[in-house]
């Protein structure tokens, strides 16, 4: 089973949805988004707007 991963850029911890690979700050977030993700195979634009980019 797929999980949130943990990556480290500039010195700063961040969460990727591993189904769509959505980068987040929070890690409730990005749990949250996978999880969305995983039942709907789809994005949430909900949770999306919290992703950061890079
Ligand atoms: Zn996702």
């Amino acid at each position: 089973m797929k999980m949130v991963k943990k990556i480290t850029k500039n010195k700063k911890t961040y969460y990727v949805c591993a189904e769509c690979n959505f980068t987040y700050k929070d890690k409730k977030i990005a749990a949250k988004c996978e999880n969305w993700c995983r039942k709907h195979h789809s994005c949430n634009v909900e949770i999306t707007k919290y992703a950061v980019k890079f």
